[in-house]
């Protein structure tokens, strides 16, 4: 147990203060903070990349810490169908009257080479107010703070009104055995929640400035789509304008001529009506306008030079690798290129491949998808969710508003969302929009802001496991 550098320093004093002094908030605050940063560095120092990593052996590692803390060897899982891949299920069991919730976060990360960082990606790092590793922001932070407040709640004597299930999964960033897709099909029973938590939202800031706390309720659908023109072909000598190369690039420039129209669902629009008020001038004025209906045209032709916006109004298709011909003093026989679709959840793959195959117009372009689509539907915005997420954030940081958010990328709430689990992405961890590591070099998170989402956290799952501290929530808005 590494104790150098913490934060706290009044967390050794702490445990030489008498019982009542202990029991005082700040103390018992104190050692949740630390239990969290301990398990968090655990994580990080345990690589879970698809090539070398190992999640078994941080499911195992977490399942220890559990059944260590008083959780029965029941309630504490871990499996999985590749002895790298394994996830932890842990249950905190009560007779609860409601439907569990389940806290979600994948284990897993993207790879990280020692010579691209600054540092050894997977050696835990406190410097200049930041925590550092692989993982750090994606999805360590989240996974080890829900085991930390699990932990908590058991040493408190929490009774929940229902049961908390933290599932840490294996393969969300990639490799062939998505955890939450394996456990929906083989123990759903494991997992089966009225709502859940998850990535994908967060705080929002910029230059140390809180902008919002997003709640990621609804996502964009993967698919990409094989475009191929074939031709008999022939000697480069001897030309003809039946080309494929041509007619691909034709088609290709048709693509790049055209916007899918914009189409807003209650995720969305609730996203550019709240923040129209963080944002200003032309901007501001543009998500006012594209909320109109029909949408005002000159706020999309603003708001669509800005790729986020862009992204979150409409589904979109773009052309990301080509591959033609096979000599070069050949005639080419065959073109294709793939075209990586985003749609939009309230719209289909299928309807999106009729839209390109008229757009293109050309029946020479064969166009077919690339592997089945996920679609999942948005979560809705209730109360029963929306209104703790709103109180706790007002508490915290006052003044801070709440936007629910759609990403335009995947994550693992997809699935549950399919099999009818709504899911929000939520962790009260704020980062600076402009500075997003995930995936990518020196990924970090701040010190305070992984002790502040910790403490959001705790109370937002507190107010969800507490019937009556939801009524006091209610009653007191
Ligand atoms: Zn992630």
């Amino acid at each position: 147990m590494k104790l150098t550098k913490m934060p706290l320093a009044s967390f050794g004093v702490a445990l030489a203060l008498s019982a009542a002094l202990a029991q005082t908030r700040s103390t018992e605050f104190s050692a949740g903070q630390h239990l969290a940063r301990e398990i968090f560095q655990q994580l990080i120092e345990i690589n879970t990349t698809d090539s070398v990593g190992d999640c078994t052996a941080a499911a195992n590692a977490m399942a220890e810490r559990l059944k260590t803390a008083g959780f029965p060897n029941e309630d504490v899982k871990v499996l999985g169908p590749h002895p790298r891949k394994g996830n932890l299920v842990v249950r905190l069991r009560v007779t609860g009257a409601r439907k569990p919730i389940l806290l979600l976060a994948h284990l897993d990360v993207v790879e990280a080479k020692r010579e691209d960082w600054s540092f050894d990606p997977f050696k835990f790092l406190e410097k200049d107010g930041y925590y550092y590793g692989r993982g750090a922001s994606d999805d360590k932070a989240m996974a080890a703070i829900f085991v930390a407040n699990l932990i908590r709640f058991k040493q408190e004597g929490f009774k929940p009104d229902r049961d908390i299930i933290v599932a840490l999964t294996a393969d969300e960033e990639g490799g062939d055995y998505n955890g939450v897709e394996w456990l929906l099909k083989n123990h759903p029973q494991l997992i089966e929640a009225e709502f859940g938590m998850n990535e994908g939202g967060g705080g929002a800031a910029r230059n140390g400035k809180k902008l919002f706390n997003a709640v990621q309720a609804s996502e964009k659908v993967y698919q990409s789509f094989l475009l191929e023109v074939k031709n008999k072909g022939g000697h480069s000598s001897r030309p003809v304008k039946d080309n494929a190369i041509y007619h691909l690039a034709t088609a290709l420039q048709r693509l790049a001529g055209f916007d899918f129209p914009v189409n807003l669902n209650e995720v969305t629009r609730a996203y550019f009506e709240r923040v129209s008020k963080l944002e200003s001038g032309e901007t501001a004025a543009a998500m006012k306008g594209v909320i109109q209906n029909p949408p005002d045209a000159k706020s999309v032709a603003y708001l669509e030079n800005l790729p986020a916006y862009n992204a979150t109004m409409r589904t979109t298709c773009v052309a990301t690798m080509l591959q033609a011909g096979h000599a070069e003093n050949a005639l080419p026989q065959t073109a294709r290129a793939t075209v990586n679709c985003r749609i939009l959840p309230t719209e289909t793959a299928e309807v999106t491949r009729e839209t390109l195959v008229k757009v293109i117009n050309d029946s020479r372009v064969a166009i077919t998808p690339i592997k089945e689509p996920k679609p999942s539907p948005p979560s809705p915005l209730s109360a029963e969710v929306m209104k703790p997420i709103e109180a706790i954030t007002r508490q915290m940081w006052p003044g801070v508003p709440v936007v629910p958010v759609m990403s335009t990328g995947a994550t693992d709430s997809l699935y549950l969302r399919k099999m009818g689990i709504p899911m929000y992405g939520t962790s009260g961890v704020f980062g600076d929009i402009d500075d997003s590591r995930a995936h990518g070099k020196d990924e970090r998170i701040g010190v305070k802001e992984f002790y502040d989402g910790q403490e959001y956290l705790y109370r937002l799952v507190k107010a969800f496991a507490s019937a009556n501290s939801n009524q006091r929530q209610a009653a007191g808005k």
